[in-house]
């Protein structure tokens, strides 16, 4: 059983059910979500044999297996469950705080074609203590709190509903990291069921799907996923959610130079974003050996953005992070599989060198 994935509700069932009054599950809570502590041995105001049974139920917390900080203040985890299992988060420094980068599965049975993360295809679903694992770690290294949360690290979060929504209650509530919903965006290939399942859970959350391609020939080969909800449904499951929720969808779009970055396929994607999307995220795309393609020049994303803005499509340019310690989806667990890549440092765990900026 892991502490971590429990709503205060479940949490007072079970330390009802050891005996103890139900203001245990409130100190517990606080426990992990204040002060970040994850492990009932260390919850010093609650009484021993309390303690003593909690940590023979449960045990959770996964191994930092790496540790690397970027020259740009990004840091990426490798973690490692007890059951062998490895996934990636991240934590990305902006102006106005730190965001988690939060992985949903270890691996991801999506497929695109420039994706680390899918490489060996899915390993498992995550739960929904793993991920909140993840921010407790990420926050562990010290600095500000994290205050936004994205769930664009490895896997498809919506392809791992249950325990994806349970993370997201979690993450809101005021007895767990407590914070806004607005500050937390969930990354969607498309699966479309899943956007419209969500779009009911009266959570309103960011939405943003990875579209990357703005007419279903190019999509099918670079997000396999379309193949199943082409862009039609997914396009209509993202104007219900905005009717729904009051909240347009923002759409995520990795350009690849020669492949969907000219000047055709941005009268394309404007055409198609007009309505339907509230923003659009550019990215360039982050170079993984196997994927043949390379990232588009700085002129090429300048002018498709220039083309979007003209067209009245909000656009932001998002700057690459972490590009010198494997900064995209899924790298760092990749290459861990394969055994550390060249030139890749194996930092220890050392909280203190976390803090960025000293
Ligand atoms: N499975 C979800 C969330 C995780 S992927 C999704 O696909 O949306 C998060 C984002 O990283 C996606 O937009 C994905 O397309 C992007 N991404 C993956 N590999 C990348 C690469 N090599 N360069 C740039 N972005 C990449
Ligand atoms: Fe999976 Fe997203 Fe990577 Fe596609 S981009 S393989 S859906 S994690």
């Amino acid at each position: 059983m892991d502490l971590r994935g429990l709503s205060r509700e479940e949490m007072t069932e079970l330390v009802v059910s050891l005996g103890e009054p139900a203001y245990r599950a409130r100190q517990i809570m606080a426990w992990i979500y204040r002060r970040g502590i994850a492990d009932p041995g260390r919850m010093t105001d609650l009484p021993v044999p309390l303690r003593d049974r909690l940590a023979l139920l449960a045990c959770p917390c996964e191994a930092v297996l790496q540790r690397r900080q970027s020259a740009d203040g990004t840091l990426k985890l490798l973690l490692a469950c007890p059951d062998g299992v490895a996934f990636e988060c991240v934590r990305l420094r902006y102006g106005y705080g730190y965001t988690a980068c939060v992985s949903s599965q270890a691996g991801c049975a999506g497929g695109c074609a420039f994706c680390r993360s899918g490489e060996g295809g899915l390993e498992r679903n995550l739960t929904a203590g793993e991920m909140v694992g993840q921010v407790l770690a990420l926050n562990a290294a010290g600095g500000r709190p994290i205050t936004r949360v994205v769930l664009m690290g490895g896997g498809e979060p919506l392809a791992n509903y249950a325990e994806v929504l349970r993370f997201l209650r979690l993450a809101t509530s005021s007895d767990g990291l407590g914070l806004s919903p607005r500050r937390i965006t969930v990354s969607t290939s498309g699966v479309v069921p899943g956007i419209r399942r969500l779009a009911g859970e009266g959570l309103p959350v960011t939405l943003s799907v990875s579209l990357h391609a703005a007419d279903d020939r190019l999509r099918d080969r670079l997000v396999p996923v379309n193949r199943r909800w082409p862009l039609a449904e997914l396009l209509a499951a993202c104007r219900d959610w905005a009717r729904l929720t009051g909240r347009r969808v923002s759409a995520e779009y990795v350009l690849i130079g020669g492949v969907n970055d000219r000047p055709e396929d941005a009268a394309r994607l404007a055409r198609l974003a007009r309505g339907t999307f509230g923003h659009i995220n550019l990215i360039a795309l982050n170079p993984v050996p196997g994927f043949p393609h390379p990232p588009p020049s700085r002129e090429a994303v300048a002018a498709f953005a220039r083309q979007l803005r003209r067209s009245g499509v909000p656009v932001t340019v998002r700057r690459p992070l972490g590009r010198d310690i494997d900064g995209a989806c899924g790298q760092l667990r990749a290459s861990s599989r394969q055994g550390p890549a060249a030139g890749a440092t194996n930092q220890p765990p050392d909280p203190e060198a976390a803090r960025p900026g000293g």
